[in-house]
C-alpha cells in the first residue's frame, strides 16, 4: 500500500508527541473512525483498545454529540468567555455541580487536562494567600503520580518516571512521598505533614489508579486517610480525576467508591465523549468562598482564550446526556468482566509480573520496560491499536466496544504474551 501524499508531506514538518522521531517507526495514518475502531488510509481497521488515550469513552462517531456539535456549530462556534455568557458552559457547570459529589459546585473552564491541573494548583496556592497564610508555596504529591507535561505539573509527577526527569532542578521542586498504603506509610506522611505542613498548600493525588505513571491502583481507603490527613494539618486536597473521571473506574467519578470528596477536583479526557478538548477544575464551596471579596485582588486571574468553548461544552453536554440514561454502567462492567478474563492467561507469560484490572482498565505489567515500537506494529499486525507505556501493557476501551472487539484485543495481547 501507498501512502496517503499528506503524510509524505507533512512528515517533515509535524513534530510528534513522545517520540524519538529519528528512530521511532512512522505513525499509522487513520483516515475515519467509527465505534470501536480506526479505520487506516489502505482501508484497515483496527480495534482501538485505548479509546484515543481514554477519551472516547462512548466509542467514536456517537450520533448524539455529533448531532449536539453539527447544531451549534451552526449557531455559535465560538465567544470569549471575558464579560460573555452561553448556554452550553451555563448549563454544563450547573450539572457537573449537581453530578459531583458535596459542595464540589464552582466550575473553572480550561481546554486542557494539565492547564486545568495547574488551575487547580494556581487556586490552592491563591486560597492560603487570600486567608492570610503566608509560605504554603509547595505541594505535596506521590510517586507514580501523573498531572501533565507542562511545567508545573511536571514538578508534581513522579520525580523517578522517565518522562520528565530530565529537568531535574529546573523547577521549583515539590513534596514527593509514598501513597499511604498501610500503617507504617500512614505514620511516615503523618509526620512528613506534621513537620513541613507550613509549607504545603495542597496534597494533589489521582484517585484510585495513577494512569499515566504506570496504571497502578490503590483502595478507596488511601483516599480517605488523604483526606484525614489534610483536614488534621490544614492542606487542601485535590484530586486528579482527568483519566479516572467518567466511568472508567467503575464509579462515575472515583471519588465516590471512597465516599468523600477532595476541595478541589480536575475534570478532562472523557469530558466531552473523545470529540473536543475541554477541561475543568471544580472548587468546593469553601475553596470559592476564599476568593470571593470586595477586594479585587483576592480575584482568580486567570482565562484561557478558548476557555469554556461553546462547541466544546455543546460535546460534553451531549456526552453527560448519555451518561444519564445508567446503561454505561453495565458496559463498563461488561467490558471489565471480558478484561479480567481476557487477560487472566498473561500471567503465565514471559517477564509477566502482574495482571490486574479496575473498571475499564486492564494491565499486563512486565518486569522492564517493553519496546513500544516494536510491539505497536506487532499489535497493529493482529487488528488492534494498542500503545504501552513504559512496563505496561494496557487496554482502556471505549464502553461500548462489542464483546468480539474486546476479544480480539485481549486475544492480541494474550498472543504478544506468548501465551495464546
Ligand atoms: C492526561 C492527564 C493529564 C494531562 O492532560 P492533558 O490534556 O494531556 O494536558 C493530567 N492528569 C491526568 C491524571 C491525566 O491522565
Amino acid at each position: 500500500m501507498t501512502d496517503p501524499d499528506w503524510l509524505s508531506a507533512g512528515a517533515a514538518h509535524v513534530w510528534r508527541p513522545y517520540c524519538q522521531m529519528k528512530t521511532a517507526p512512522p505513525p499509522l495514518p487513520v483516515v475515519a473512525t467509527r465505534g470501536s475502531r480506526l479505520v487506516l488510509s489502505d482501508g484497515r481497521e483496527l480495534v482501538d483498545g485505548l479509546a484515543s488515550w481514554w477519551t472516547a469513552c462512548h466509542g467514536y462517531n456517537h450520533p448524539h454529540i455529533a448531532e449536539a456539535l453539527r447544531a451549534q456549530l451552526d449557531r455559535m462556534p465560538h465567544v470569549m468567555f471575558g464579560g460573555l455568557a452561553h448556554e452550553p458552559a451555563y448549563r454544563l457547570a450547573a450539572r457537573l455541580a449537581k453530578l459531583l459529589p458535596g459542595d464540589l459546585d464552582h466550575v473553572f473552564f480550561a481546554e486542557s487536562g494539565s492547564v486545568s491541573v495547574e488551575i487547580a494548583m494556581k487556586m490552592a496556592l491563591q486560597f492560603h494567600i487570600n486567608r492570610g497564610v503566608k509560605g504554603r508555596t509547595k505541594f505535596l504529591a506521590f510517586r507514580g503520580g501523573y498531572h501533565g507535561d507542562t511545567l508545573a505539573t511536571m514538578t508534581v509527577c513522579d520525580p523517578e518516571e522517565g518522562m520528565h526527569s530530565l529537568f531535574a532542578g529546573v523547577m521549583p521542586s515539590q513534596v514527593i512521598a509514598d501513597l499511604p498504603r498501610d500503617a507504617d506509610s500512614e505514620a511516615a506522611l503523618d509526620a512528613l505533614l506534621a513537620a513541613r505542613a507550613s509549607e504545603i498548600a495542597a496534597i494533589l493525588v489521582e484517585p484510585l489508579v495513577q494512569g499515566a505513571g504506570g496504571m497502578l491502583f490503590h483502595p478507596p481507603e488511601v483516599l480517605r486517610t488523604l483526606r484525614r490527613l489534610a483536614d488534621k494539618h490544614g492542606v487542601l486536597l485535590i484530586f486528579d480525576e482527568i483519566f479516572t473521571g467518567f466511568g472508567r473506574t467503575g464509579t462515575l467519578l472515583a471519588m465516590q467508591a471512597a465516599g468523600i470528596e477532595p476541595d478541589i477536583v480536575t475534570l478532562s479526557k472523557a469530558l466531552t465523549g473523545g470529540t473536543l478538548p475541554l477541561s475543568a477544575a471544580v472548587a468546593s464551596k469553601r475553596v470559592f468562598e476564599a476568593f470571593w471579596s470586595d477586594d479585587a485582588d483576592a480575584a482568580l486571574m486567570h482565562g484561557p482564550t478558548y476557555m469554556a468553548n461553546p462547541l466544546a461544552c455543546a460535546a460534553a453536554n451531549a456526552s453527560l446526556d448519555l451518561f444519564e440514561d445508567g446503561s454505561w454502567s453495565a458496559n463498563v462492567a461488561r467490558v471489565s468482566a471480558a478484561l479480567a478474563e481476557g487477560l487472566e492467561p498473561c500471567r503465565a507469560g514471559r517477564g509477566v509480573v502482574d495482571v490486574r484490572t479496575l473498571g475499564a482498565i486492564g494491565v499486563v505489567e512486565f518486569e522492564a520496560p517493553v519496546a513500544v515500537g516494536a510491539l505497536c506494529a506487532a499489535f497493529a499486525a493482529l487488528g488492534v491499536w494498542i500503545r504501552p507505556m513504559g512496563k505496561v501493557v494496557y487496554l482502556t476501551p471505549a464502553f461500548t466496544t462489542p464483546d468480539a472487539d474486546l476479544e480480539r484485543l485481549t486475544a492480541a495481547v494474550r498472543r504478544v504474551t506468548g501465551v495464546g
